[in-house]
């Protein structure tokens, strides 16, 4: 992706900054923050004693610690970028530790168990602004991330009702500064319209990849020969990292079980088309589908090119 990010800032966005999780999502997090001269001090926290190390040698924050609530203290904004089940967890532990004022915000893919794990643990003064950027690629780490990941991409807040109004505007700056567009609904909806754009689909890539690799009249080998047919590009989605997609799946189940039911019916309907000879019905899916993914590509949510775009330039 050609660099694309603004200049650095005269003055920060916040005076210290806190991300909990340097993976994919929380090292790119950092490597624009740094860049663009988002954080008067940039403290990354993990709790994985090499990743402190990895981002240590990388540069990519001003302090880096294992100990979150130590980590925490005196941030403005803290960021959460943890698996979905641990949100919960580092609440707990650095709740204590928030001083009033701070905003507590997140990137996890599912938002209303994110909201009802780590509300409970906030002191009163301290403002939860929930946020998912709909960014990512298959590679988790520290190394796996860029500054230019969320250039272009939507950002969803959900921030609970009653919700600090000018908290949210501050997350909602701190994401257009990143190059995200940024868009504010309930955690309720998010759930709902990422269980069909995102979680079932990477449920589909799981199982199809996962019933070839268990087929006997096919062998591994065909599979990997001929995977040019378009299992190829079911299997770069279910390389995506097996924590988060759990984590993912157990905690938005409603709404994933919800779509599901709609899929499985609509594959029904798919199976007996093919039966009955009622090319008519495919095609009319097919050209209705196609007009879908030239909509993406129109919105530069996704390149024309074979690659799918996803060459990685500019870290
Ligand atoms: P990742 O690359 O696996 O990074 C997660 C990091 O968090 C790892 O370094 C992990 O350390 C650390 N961690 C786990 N539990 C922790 C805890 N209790 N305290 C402190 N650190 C902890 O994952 P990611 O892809 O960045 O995803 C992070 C979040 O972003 C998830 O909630 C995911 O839903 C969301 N998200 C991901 C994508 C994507 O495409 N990847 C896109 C949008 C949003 P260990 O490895 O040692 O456990």
């Amino acid at each position: 992706m050609p660099e694309r990010l603004g200049p650095p800032r005269d003055t920060p966005l916040f005076g210290r900054v806190a991300l909990v999780g340097l993976g994919l999502i929380g090292s790119s997090i950092a490597r624009a923050t740094q860049r663009l001269k988002l954080a008067g001090t940039l403290v990354a926290i993990d709790n994985s004693e090499a990743v402190v190390a990895r981002v240590r040698d990388l540069g990519i924050a001003d302090e880096a610690t294992t100990d979150v609530a130590a980590g925490v203290k005196d941030a403005d904004l803290v960021i959460l970028c943890v698996p979905v089940g641990a949100c919960g967890a580092v609440a707990e532990a650095m709740g204590p530790s928030l001083k009033p004022g701070c905003i507590v915000s997140d990137v996890g893919s599912v938002k209303t168990s994110v909201i009802n794990q780590v509300q409970p643990h906030l002191p009163a003064g301290v403002h939860l602004v929930p946020a998912h950027p709909v960014a990512g690629t298959e590679h988790s780490g520290p190394d796996a991330g860029f500054a230019t990941l969320f250039f272009n991409r939507w950002c969803i807040l959900t921030p609970p009702e009653g919700a600090d109004e000018a908290a949210v505007a501050r997350v909602n700056a701190f994401w257009q500064t990143l190059g995200s567009k940024v868009e504010v609904m309930t955690a309720q909806h998010h759930d709902l319209v990422l269980a069909i754009t995102s979680h079932v689909p990477h449920l589909i890539a799981y199982n199809i990849v996962g019933t070839a690799a268990d087929l006997e009249t096919v062998t591994q080998g065909e599979v990997i020969k001929f995977s040019a047919g378009g299992f190829r590009d079911f299997t770069r989605i279910a390389a995506s990292d097996p924590t988060m997609w759990r984590d993912i799946f157990l905690h938005n189940k409603e709404a994933v079980l919800e779509m599901l039911g709609r899929l499985n019916e609509d594959i029904a309907l798919l199976a007996r088309a093919i039966r009955w000879g009622e090319g008519d019905k495919l095609f009319d899916l097919f050209t209705r589908t196609r007009a879908i993914r030239r909509g993406i590509i129109s919105e530069g949510q996704e390149t024309a090119e074979p690659d799918f775009g996803r060459r990685r330039e500019g870290q």
